[in-house]
C-alpha cells in the first residue's frame, strides 16, 4: 500500500540536462522542464527501469486537468509514485513540467500490467496568462499524442461547466492533435480518455455525469475545425471513453483509498473485444487495450517522444510526417550510424592506403579488395535491415537507399581507383612486354613478327585487366561494372600499340637505311674505282669503252642508286605492311627513306672525291692511259718512243674527267638527275617529328635557298681548279719518271 504522500517539491527529480547518477532517477525523471526543454536522459532512465529491452511490453499513461485538482495525489496513490503534490498548508505551486515515473507498485498481487509509465503534467491554470496557457496546451498535446490512456481529472462540480471541465483546453488540444498527428495517418491508434470525477458526493449518479460529459464532448468535436478529408470523422474514431467517480479524499479518506485501490486493478491488459474479457460491469473493464498501444518499441520511445515534442514546440509546419515516420527517421539514422561503424573499420584503412599511394604516386592495388568490399557492403546492409526494417516501411526503404548510396559512394571510389591502377599498370606492362619481345626477337636475329607480338600481348593485357576488374565487382551494387573502363583500356592499348608500331617503323627504317648504306658503299665505291682503272668494265679494255665508261659514270651511279633504293623500298613496305602499318605511315616511311638514302649517296660521293682519294684515282687513270698500250700491255719506254705525245694525250684525256666529276649530270640530258621528282612531295600525313632528323636537300626543299644545281655540285670550281693543278703536277712526275726510265733502259 502506498504511503500517503506528504510535502514533496520535486527536488529529488533530476532535471533536464543534468548529468546524474543512477540513484537520482529513483523517483522518476523530468521529461520536459519549465523551459520546454526535452530531457535527453530518458533512455538512461528507461534503461535503469529495464524498460528499454521490453519491446512493446510497456504502457504509457498521462494525466490531464486543471491545476490543483488532486492529479498528482491520485497518481501517487494509484502507482506508488512520488510526484510533487501541492502542500495543503502552503498552497504553493509545484514546479512546472512533465514528469515521468514507472509504476512503483509491485506487479504481483495487484493484477496491474507490467512496465506502466506514468506522466504527470504540472502546469498552472492557464486562464490568467497567455504564456502559461501555451505550456499547458503543449504539454496536454504531448500527453495526448503519446499516451495510451489519458486520465482527465475533474471535480464533480465542474461537470457541465465548459471552462471548468477544461473543455476549452480539450478543444484546442483535439484540434491540434488532428492537424499535427492524425491528419495523414491511416493507422492512428485510439486513445482512452479516462474521466476521473473527483469529490463525488454520490447524489448525482455517475451515469448522469457521464452523459453530460459525453454530450459536451460530442458538441466540442462538432465545433472543432478538421483538416480536409476528416470533416466527417467522429470523436469515437480516435477516442474511447471510460468514467469513474472517486469520493472526497479529505472527507472520506478510507472510502477514497478503497476506491483508488479498486481503480488500480483496471490498469491491466485487456482485449479489444470487451466480451472476451468476461466482464459486464463497465467499471471493472481493463484500460490497456492493444488498440491503444502506439506500437513504438521501447528502445525507440525516447526518440519518438522527443520528435513529438519537437513538433509540438516548433509547430511550424502542420504538414509534418506522422509519428511513426518521425520515429523511423530518427531510429533509421541512428542505426545507420551504428552499422556504419563496422563498415568504417573495414573500409577506412583501404581508403587511407589508396590516399597514401596516391600521395607517393604509386598505382594502388589492394589485394582482395573485392572480397573486402563485398563483405563490408553486404554486412552493413544486412545489419541495417535486421535493426531497422521493423520501422515505418516507407522511411526504412528511403533510409536504406540513403545508406546504400553512402556506402556505394565510398566503395565506388575504391573500385574506381583500383581500376585506374590496373589500367595504368596494365598499359605499362603491355608496353614493356612488347619492347622486351622485340628486343629478344632482334637478338635472335630472326625476323620476328611484330604484329603478332602486339596482338598476343594485347590479349594478355586485356585478360589480366578483366580478371582484376572482375575480382573487385561488388554484388548488388548498381554501379558495379567495368564495361566503360574496358573500352577506355582497349582504346589506350590501341594508342600505345600505335606508338610502339611507330617506334618499330623507325627501327625498320634504320635497318633499311643501314642496308642502303652498305650497298651503296660497295657499289658506288666500285664505280669510282673504275675511274682508276680507266676502263668502263672488266674484261678486255676497248678504247671506245673507256671513254663511255668515264662519261656515263653518273648515269651508272644514279641507276645503281635508284635500283638500290627501290629494293630497299620494297623491303620496307613488305615489312611495314606485315605489322599493320597504315598506308600513310608507309608513305611517310618511304619518303624518309628516299631522302635519307640520298644523303647516304651524297656522303659516299663526297668521300670518293675527297682530295687524296680523287687525286689518286686521276693519277691511276692517267697512268693507265699513259703506261699501257691500246691492248692493255705495259709499255717499256725506249728513247725513240713519242713519250711526250703519249703523255699529252693521256693527260688531256684524264683532265676531261675533272669537269665531268664536278657535276652530277646524266649524259642523256646533260642535266642533274630528277632528284626532286624522285623524292616526291612530302606526304600529307608527315608530322614535324618525322622531319626532325632530316637534312635539307637543295632543289627539293625549296625554302633552303639551295638549287638542285648546287646540290649536284660535287666539286666547286675552285676545288676543281686546285685538283687540276695537283693532278698536272702528279702527271708531270710520272712523265719525268717515264723519261728517265727510257734513258735508263738504253744505258742498261
Ligand atoms: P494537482 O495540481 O492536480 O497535481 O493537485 P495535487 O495532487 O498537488 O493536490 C492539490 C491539493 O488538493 C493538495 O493540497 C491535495 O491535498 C488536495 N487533494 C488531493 N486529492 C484531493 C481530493 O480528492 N479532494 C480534495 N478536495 N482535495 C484533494
Ligand atoms: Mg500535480
Amino acid at each position: 500500500h502506498p504511503s500517503a504522500p506528504s510535502l514533496m517539491m520535486n527536488a529529488h527529480f533530476p532535471s533536464v540536462g543534468e548529468d546524474v547518477p543512477k540513484e537520482a532517477y529513483e523517483h522518476g525523471i523530468q521529461v520536459i522542464d519549465e523551459d520546454k526543454e526535452f530531457n535527453d536522459n530518458i533512455s538512461t532512465y528507461l534503461s535503469i527501469e529495464k524498460i528499454i529491452p521490453a519491446g512493446f511490453n510497456y504502457h504509457l499513461i498521462s494525466v490531464f486537468g486543471s491545476q490543483s485538482t488532486g492529479k498528482s495525489t491520485l497518481l501517487n496513490y494509484l502507482f506508488g509514485t512520488e510526484f510533487g503534490v501541492m502542500s495543503e498548508q502552503e498552497r504553493r505551486q509545484t514546479t512546472k513540467g512533465i514528469w515521468m515515473s514507472k509504476n512503483k507498485r509491485p506487479a504481483d498481487g495487484t493484477k496491474m500490467a507490467e512496465n506502466i509509465l506514468v506522466m504527470d503534467v504540472e502546469g498552472t491554470d492557464g486562464r490568467e496568462r497567455g504564456e502559461d496557457q501555451d505550456f499547458e496546451r503543449k504539454s496536454a498535446l504531448f500527453a495526448l499524442a503519446t499516451s495510451e490512456v489519458l486520465i482527465v481529472n475533474i471535480w464533480e462540480h465542474q461537470v457541465g461547466l465548459y471552462q471548468g471541465a477544461n473543455m476549452g483546453l480539450l478543444k484546442t488540444v483535439f484540434e491540434v492533435n488532428l492537424q499535427l498527428f492524425i491528419k495523414d495517418s491511416k493507422t492512428m491508434p485510439k486513445s482512452l480518455l479516462f474521466f476521473v470525477i473527483r469529490d463525488h458526493l454520490g447524489t448525482t449518479p455517475l451515469r448522469n455525469l457521464q452523459n453530460t460529459l459525453q454530450q459536451d464532448l460530442s458538441k466540442l468535436w462538432a465545433s472543432i475545425s478538421k483538416p480536409a478529408g476528416l470533416e466527417n470523422s467522429r470523436i469515437d474514431d480516435y477516442f474511447d471513453f471510460a468514467f469513474v467517480a472517486l469520493p472526497h479524499k479529505i472527507l472520506q479518506p478510507e472510502k477514497f483509498e478503497a476506491e483508488v485501490e479498486r481503480l488500480s486493478t483496471r490498469f491491466r491488459e485487456g482485449y479489444n473485444d470487451p466480451k472476451k474479457s468476461g466482464l459486464i460491469d463497465e467499471t471493472e473493464l481493463p484500460v490497456f487495450l492493444p488498440q491503444y498501444h502506439r506500437r513504438i518499441p521501447a528502445d525507440g520511445f525516447p526518440a519518438y517522444a522527443e520528435s513529438v515534442w519537437d513538433q509540438i514546440v516548433h509547430n511550424k509546419d502542420l504538414d509534418l510526417p506522422t509519428q511513426q515516420e518521425l520515429l523511423a527517421q530518427f531510429r533509421c539514422d541512428e542505426i545507420s550510424r551504428e552499422v556504419l561503424v563496422a563498415f568504417d573499420e573495414k573500409i577506412s584503412p583501404l581508403e587511407d592506403k589508396q590516399a597514401e599511394d596516391a600521395r607517393i604516386g604509386k598505382p594502388s592495388v589492394i589485394p582482395d579488395l573485392g572480397t573486402a568490399m563485398n563483405t563490408a557492403r553486404s554486412k552493413v546492409l544486412k545489419d541495417f535491415e535486421t535493426n531497422a526494417s521493423r520501422y515505418h516501411k516507407g522511411v526504412y526503404t528511403r533510409k536504406k537507399a540513403e545508406l546504400e548510396s553512402k556506402v556505394d559512394g565510398r566503395l565506388k571510389a575504391l573500385f574506381q581507383k583500383q581500376i585506374t591502377a590496373a589500367h595504368k599498370s596494365g598499359i605499362d606492362t603491355f608496353s614493356s612486354a612488347v619492347s622486351a619481345a622485340v628486343k629478344s626477337g632482334q637478338k635472335k636475329g630472326a625476323t620476328y613478327d611484330f604484329a603478332q607480338i602486339v596482338e598476343s600481348e594485347k590479349q594478355k593485357a586485356i585478360a589480366k585487366f578483366e580478371s582484376e576488374a572482375q575480382s573487385i565487382l561488388v554484388q548488388g551494387a548498381p554501379w558495379s561494372s567495368y564495361k566503360q573502363e574496358l573500352i577506355l583500356y582497349r582504346k589506350e592499348l590501341d594508342e600505345v600499340s600505335g606508338r610502339l608500331r611507330k617506334e618499330e617503323m623507325r627501327r625498320l627504317a634504320t635497318r633499311v637505311e643501314r642496308w642502303v648504306r652498305s650497298r651503296l658503299d660497295e657499289s658506288i665505291g666500285l664505280e669510282f674505282n673504275k675511274i682508276g682503272t680507266g676502263r668502263g668494265g672488266s674484261g678486255a679494255p676497248e678504247h671506245g669503252d673507256r671513254a663511255a665508261s668515264e662519261t656515263d659514270l653518273w648515269d651508272r651511279v644514279w641507276g645503281i642508286f635508284t635500283d638500290t633504293v627501290s629494293d630497299a623500298e620494297r623491303r620496307f613496305t613488305e615489312r611495314a605492311v606485315s605489322f599493320d602499318a597504315s598506308s600513310e605511315e608507309v608513305e611517310v616511311g618511304l619518303w624518309r627513306l628516299r631522302r635519307k638514302s640520298w644523303g647516304v649517296l651524297r656522303a659516299k660521293i663526297d668521300e670518293e672525291v675527297m682530295e687524296g682519294n680523287i687525286l689518286l684515282k686521276l693519277r691511276e687513270n692517267f697512268e693507265d692511259k699513259f703506261r699501257y698500250d691500246d691492248h692493255g700491255v705495259p709499255r717499256i719506254w725506249r728513247p725513240t718512243d713519242d713519250i711526250e705525245g703519249l703523255y699529252t694525250k693521256a693527260r688531256e684525256s684524264t683532265i676531261t674527267l675533272i669537269p665531268l666529276l664536278s657535276r652530277f649530270k646524266l649524259s642523256k640530258t646533260s642535266a642533274p638527275p630528277p632528284l626532286d621528282a624522285w623524292i616526291g612531295d612530302a606526304p600529307a600525313s608527315v608530322s614535324p617529328a618525322d622531319e626532325e632528323d632530316l637534312a635539307p636537300i637543295g632543289g627539293v626543299d625549296e625554302d633552303e635557298g639551295k638549287s638542285l644545281e648546287e646540290e649536284m655540285t660535287v666539286l666547286s670550281d675552285a676545288k676543281a681548279a686546285d685538283l687540276l693543278v695537283r693532278f698536272k703536277k702528279t702527271a708531270d712526275g710520272v712523265y719525268v719518271e717515264a723519261k728517265r726510265s727510257a734513258i735508263g733502259g738504253m744505258t742498261q
